[in-house]
């Protein structure tokens, strides 16, 4: 370790003792290096035994197919979603997006990318991680695109590279949560393009969203990936919708 790195480590440590990792919910110290106490982190709504493509709540075991999937298949081949979006995941995901809570992210991206490293321990992780695109003018006035801060982590701790540029989000869309059920499938409709087909051809990718609704923007987003010629698309979310949970 050279001069500069172990200077670097020193400041950062004192930095620590003077300013704690502090949980994010309940301000306890939380003694580990990520603002979430253990308590707070156990008491999240995590999701329970779900379908290992669509994420539809199944009864008994996890890493089954739903009866839905049997049906008709849901185009990924894994999709893994941390949380059911209610209270405090709505509150860290309208933090992120509305009042600029990076941190959140952040946190948020960290615990995604420990449960991936469970998902794949004996499967080829995916060689491209896109996060779904903003609208250019949404982008501009957020700032920043959600999904790509949440991709950060994830890309730091699976070593997975971003790829920002080949995929464009080419209409502005409602905000799917603010739609009824019947509008969320047009209000998507040709919303995505891919324009640079060679970057994506023939790549096993993982797409990252925020929240999942009803599924429509993932499956919309898919659409292009597939004709540029993807060969298989995984999908990862921080927290899922289901009904009566919004
Ligand atoms: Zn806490
Ligand atoms: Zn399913």
């Amino acid at each position: 370790m050279d001069i500069i790195t172990r200077l670097k480590k020193a400041i950062l440590g004192m930095a620590r003792w003077f300013f704690p990792y502090t949980c994010i919910l309940c301000s306890e110290v939380t003694k580990r290096e990520i603002d979430l106490c253990l308590e707070c982190e156990k008491s999240l709504p995590w999701l329970g035994h779900v379908c290992i493509h669509c994420t539809a709540p199944l009864c008994f075991e996890s890493n089954a197919v739903c009866g839905t999937c049997l049906k008709k298949p849901f185009p990924f081949s894994k999709t893994c979603i941390l949380f059911s979006y209610t209270e405090p995941i709505r509150k860290l995901i309208t933090g992120i997006k509305f009042q600029r809570r990076l941190l959140y992210a952040n946190i948020l991206g960290n615990l995604l990318a420990e449960k991936l490293t469970l998902l794949y321990q004996n499967e080829n992780l995916p060689e491209i991680l896109i996060p779904v695109p903003l609208y250019k003018k949404r982008l501009h006035q957020r700032g920043f695109n959600q999904a790509m801060e949440l991709a950060r982590p994830i890309r730091k701790r699976l070593n997975i590279p971003i790829d920002y540029k080949s995929c464009q989000r080419i209409h502005n869309t409602a905000a799917q949560t603010t739609l009824p059920a019947n509008q969320r499938s047009t209000n998507v409709k040709n919303a995505f393009a891919v324009l640079e087909q060679k970057n994506v051809r023939n790549k096993h990718i993982a797409i990252l969203d925020d929240v999942m609704t009803t599924g429509h923007t993932l499956i919309e987003f898919s659409r292009p990936l597939y004709d540029a010629g993807v060969k298989k698309i995984d999908v990862w979310c921080c927290a899922r919708t289901y009904l009566g949970s919004f």
